[in-house]
């Protein structure tokens, strides 16, 4: 009794001395980790009793924050997470190591990214898939010129087509850069629908720049729901409808994630920010340990995104036959570090059968999209 009276308080003075002091190994801000293990839990909190709020596994890459008793913070399905350190291992900044390969080469052999954020493709035209993605000020080496595209060498030892006219080594006309899509992530007119263009100037929503957030996607699945499903696929497809849908109402849309690439929720809020914004929203699909878990809720971050939250999942809930589980705030980093109202949406439990049965046609995903629409239209007006 003695003992264990006396060993509870060393332990209570020991946690109490760490409250103390804060930071202890402090990570770098936005290092890059790989994960080490087979499966690993990222936890709500940095200990192993908290919650398990998603599953990692080996050779997924996270970006972590801030590090505390051998946890480190990330952020998973737009939520904080922890994992601990040791089954982590540090990557090495393939920014500083571009940086070094252009100071050792002359200036004119390297292409400089110039837009916000550009698609890197496997081949010289926008017909090629999207194998990754740049951003402004990115410095590559120059392997070959195809028309209006350039080659260049990744950081990963791969190559890579970047459209020219994007980079400070434009090959392209003036005439042919009008006629030719702007390749950006962000700029939906990549798919070249014409449709989009020609809606964008009547419509309910005219004159409204929508940015949709595609939650996840490359070495990020999200959360893994039954059978396997990855949360990033499901995000991928409706926000592909919620895209089309918003156009047809007359929105200029921008869209962070076109593809399965990693974008950090930085680079997203940077997209967002870049742009004369007017509504934010990001998309995902929830999961809970526990099946029965169940629903659609919509999360907002400060009171001037209320509104908005309230229009659209207003609009969500009278139109689909999911659970209501509500508006709640919730100080999410992709919704405080976006400038214009933002919302972010949990379109169901993929953790969850009849969630999922229902997620995954495309009849739900079209209602989405429509509540979407709707909503924006209330808001706006
Ligand atoms: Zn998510």
């Amino acid at each position: 009794m003695n003992f264990l009276r006396s060993f509870s308080i060393s332990i209570g003075f020991l946690l109490f001395l760490l409250l103390l002091i804060p930071n202890v190994g402090q990570a770098q801000e936005g290092r890059t980790y790989e994960v080490s293990s087979a499966v690993l839990n990222v936890r709500g909190e940095p200990s192993n009793n908290s919650e398990i709020i998603g599953l990692l596994s080996k050779g997924n890459n996270v970006m972590v924050f801030q590090e505390k008793y051998g946890w480190v913070q990330t952020y998973y399905g737009g939520q904080v997470g922890w994992i601990a350190k040791h089954h982590l291992i540090p990557l090495t900044n393939t920014h500083t190591a571009d940086r070094n390969v252009s100071e050792n080469q002359s200036s004119s052999n390297n292409v400089t990214v110039t837009a916000t954020s550009v698609n890197i493709r496997s081949g010289p035209s926008t017909s090629y898939s999207i194998i990754g993605s740049t951003y402004s000020g990115d410095t590559y080496p120059l392997v070959a010129t195809d028309g209006d595209w350039h080659q260049v060498s990744l950081a990963n030892g791969s190559r890579g087509w970047i459209a020219s006219w994007l980079t400070d080594k434009t090959t392209a006309s003036e005439e042919s850069n009008q006629i030719s899509p702007a390749d950006t992530v962000e700029n939906g007119l990549t798919d070249n629908d014409n449709t989009a263009i020609d809606s964008s100037t009547g419509g309910s929503l005219a004159g409204y720049n929508i940015v949709i957030d595609p939650g996840h996607g490359g070495n990020d699945p999200g959360a893994i729901g039954l059978g396997g499903v990855y949360e990033k696929d499901l995000v991928s497809s409706t926000s592909d409808i919620v895209v089309k849908q918003l156009r047809a109402a007359g929105a200029t849309v921008i869209v962070t994630r076109l593809g399965d690439h990693y974008i950090s929720l930085n680079q997203r809020a940077h997209i967002s920010n870049s742009y004369n914004t007017d509504a934010f929203i990001s998309l995902h699909y929830n999961a809970f340990p526990i099946i029965g878990v169940h629903g659609v809720n919509t999360y907002y971050s400060s009171q001037s995104d209320y509104q908005l939250a309230r229009n659209v999942h207003s609009s969500l809930v009278s139109n689909v036959n999911l659970n209501n589980r509500g508006i709640i705030q919730e100080n999410y980093k992709v919704l405080r570090s976006t400038n214009a109202p933002s919302i972010l949406m949990e379109l169901g439990f993929i953790t969850n059968p009849n969630d999922l049965s229902i997620i995954q046609t495309s009849d739900y995903q079209f209602k989405v999209a429509q509540s979407i629409t709707n909503g924006l239209i209330n808001y706006f007006n």
